[in-house]
């Protein structure tokens, strides 16, 4: 999710954990409070780390200024913010679930909105369709339809509050899409271009895309294995297009 505020961002690790939102990576989008970055935030942002990296969360201490793992293990705050910056810029490739959108479904995936989803969110689920549908020689199609009767997809509302800001159902072991996108009202006033990044992200899961700064899923053979403006990073920012990895592993996975 990064654009290229994340040139910019790199320069400053700091600025960057303090901007950044985080996403889930059970394949729900996380975020904090942007313009209230706090302990809290890094905390979690820590935590989503170390399990990446095969910690065990039930056994990460946090400790003023350092984190212990394992008992007896430990890492600096410093250390940890550098390590978050790198692992958020470096290992980052495009990934896919084991399935994918059939044939059946792929070029005409219908969505049906929620009567209760606000305006503002459907604003940015109208331009998350227009987004994947505008990915070129790719027979992905999407479109929103008025009637929840065979919708393969639907968009509701949902409260928690936690720092997800939506989270969406993967493809089906037999090739349907994700059957759901779920919205956290407790990220109601998200600015209109991060809401979008957002919709954009959790679309790919139910097409199948998993998150690329993650080690799930399996990657797109052919496309970079540095990727870290994808919008398929789990850390939202605002819409500023699709990767050229976007496109190119939009593109294997749903060839014209
Ligand atoms: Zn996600």
């Amino acid at each position: 999710m990064i654009t290229s505020h994340m040139r910019e961002l790199k320069t400053n690790s700091m600025l960057f954990l303090a901007a950044v939102l985080l996403l889930m990576a059970s394949c729900s989008k996380k975020s904090k409070e942007p313009e209230a970055p706090n302990n809290h935030e890094n905390t979690e942002e820590i935590i989503s780390y170390l399990a990446s990296q095969g910690f065990d969360k039930q056994q990460i201490v946090f400790d003023n200024d350092r984190v212990i793992v394992e008992k007896d293990i430990i890492l600096s705050f410093p250390e940890l913010q550098q390590r978050i910056a790198n692992w958020k810029t470096v290992a980052t490739e495009q990934r896919r679930n084991n399935y994918i959108v059939s044939n059946s479904y792929n070029s005409n995936i219908t969505i049906y909105i929620d009567p209760a989803v606000p305006s503002n969110w459907r604003t940015a689920i109208q331009g998350a369709v227009n987004n994947w549908n505008a990915v070129p020689s790719s027979r992905l199609g999407m479109s929103i339809v008025s009637s929840q009767s065979g919708a393969h997809c639907r968009v509701f509302m949902g409260f928690q509050a936690a720092n997800w800001i939506a989270r969406a159902y993967l493809p089906t072991s037999n090739g349907r899409p994700g059957v759901s996108v779920e919205i956290n009202s407790n990220y109601n006033n998200l600015a209109a271009n991060q809401k979008l990044f957002a919709i954009t992200h959790e679309f790919g899961h139910t097409i199948g895309f998993h998150h690329t700064n993650q080690t799930s899923g399996i990657h797109i053979s052919g496309t970079p294995t540095s990727d870290p403006n994808s919008v398929m990073n789990s850390f939202v920012l605002p819409w500023n297009g699709f990767t050229s990895a976007d496109v190119l592993a939009t593109q294997i996975l749903y060839p014209q």
